[in-house]
């Protein structure tokens, strides 16, 4: 099987809830997305999204896709796309870093290779586990009662997991607020139900340690990503009563690496653009499930061709370690293509169909932008 062609597509997708705050006074109501649709020899296609949280969540950029695919689709033309690795080999020798760039392309030749083969990704990752998968929330920062009423909401949708955004400045509320917007999502926690508390990089140690000490005990939650570099993380989490689980500071293989030697974590969200794909995706599975942290698979944000990768990923989890998995595609209000997982006790599973199991809308991404072939 050899690629034969390689089309670009970019699609703007806005936000389903209006406008998404986060710490630092970060703002979005849209998010640029970029697919990427390869086609072979043999006339199978895959696909893959790559769709960044803005500029300014990680180093990711909606117009850094385009950039990086121009440089290596005439590599890339002619390949056999079922050898993932050695396409990643390719890629990497090609062009340094960039992950979010090259992920859209690794995750289409994954389709293909389910495609090829007429199984589902998910077992040719090492086996769906057969185990719904609880899916998380995305409570952006706002008013303390109003995160509650959508806390409520996203548990009426059946939603178990909530990752509840935090990182008010001292201007806005401070620690305090911060303490407000937790105990008002916690209030009316189900059995069962799992709660991130992610301040997305937002805090300094000592806002931090202010917050830990203005919020009552007892609280189960988990704190993610409190600080923007690795010295400050880690003076937070010497001194952290909650278990630390870390986002933006880990997208690549050694920076999983790092965190697990530094003992920086208890677990780690692993986004499966930032990360590169499938193929690094599967590594940091495999090395995370080593050191014991628990995962929960996501991605920065994207539409159903996104949440596709997410789940066939998330399936081959061990079930206790997996906490969540993020829908992207209620994040948006696009559908950019058909893709229905099962759902079964409150959790998503796979389809049991080949590859992805999507097909795309075209008409929802319109005409190709660039396209290669040979
Ligand atoms: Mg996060």
């Amino acid at each position: 099987m050899k690629i034969t062609r390689i089309d670009l597509y970019e699609r703007d997708l806005p936000y389903s809830g209006g406008t998404y705050h986060l710490s630092k006074g970060r703002t979005y109501t849209s998010f640029g997305g970029t697919f990427v649709r390869l086609t072979t020899d043999t006339g199978l296609q895959g696909w893959g999204e790559s769709t960044p949280f803005g500029s300014t969540y990680v180093a990711a950029h909606t117009r850094g896709v385009r950039p990086v695919i121009e440089e290596l689709a005439p590599l890339l033309l002619g390949r056999d796309p079922r050898q993932v690795d050695r396409v990643n080999d390719l890629m990497d020798t090609a062009l340094l870093g960039h992950n979010f760039a090259k992920a859209p392309i690794d995750i289409a030749c994954w389709d293909l290779l389910g495609k090829a083969l007429e199984m589902p990704v998910c077992e040719l990752l090492g086996g769906a586990t057969g185990v719904p998968m609880p899916t998380i929330s995305s409570i952006h920062a706002g008013d303390p009662e109003e995160m509650r009423a959508r806390v409520a909401d996203h548990r009426a949708r059946g939603y178990r997991g909530h990752s509840v955004k935090i990182g008010a400045a001292d201007s806005e509320g401070g620690p305090a607020l911060d303490a407000e917007r937790i105990v008002a999502c916690l209030a009316d926690r189900r059995p069962g139900e799992y709660f991130l508390v992610d301040a997305n990089a937002g805090l300094s140690p000592e806002s931090a340690l202010r917050l830990f000490s203005v919020l009552p005990d007892g609280l189960d939650f988990v704190l993610e990503s409190p600080c923007p570099t690795w010295r400050e993380t880690l003076t937070v989490r010497k001194r952290s009563p909650y278990p630390i689980i870390l986002d933006e500071l880990v997208q690549n293989d050694d920076d999983l690496v790092h965190a697990i030697q530094t003992d920086a974590a208890d677990g780690f969200g692993l986004k499966v653009t930032p990360a590169g794909g499938l193929t690094p995706g599967r590594r940091q599975r495999d090395i995370a499930r080593a050191a014991g942290l628990t995962v929960s698979v996501q991605d920065t944000v994207g539409s159903d061709v996104a949440f596709a990768a997410i789940v066939h990923l998330a399936a081959t989890v061990p079930p206790h370690l997996l906490r969540c998995v993020l829908k992207t595609s209620d994040m948006v209000t696009l559908t950019t293509a058909r893709f229905e997982p099962s759902e079964r006790d409150g959790g998503v599973l796979p389809p049991a169909l080949p590859g992805l199991g999507i097909e795309v809308d075209e008409e929802v991404l319109g005409a190709p932008v660039m396209s290669w072939s040979l």
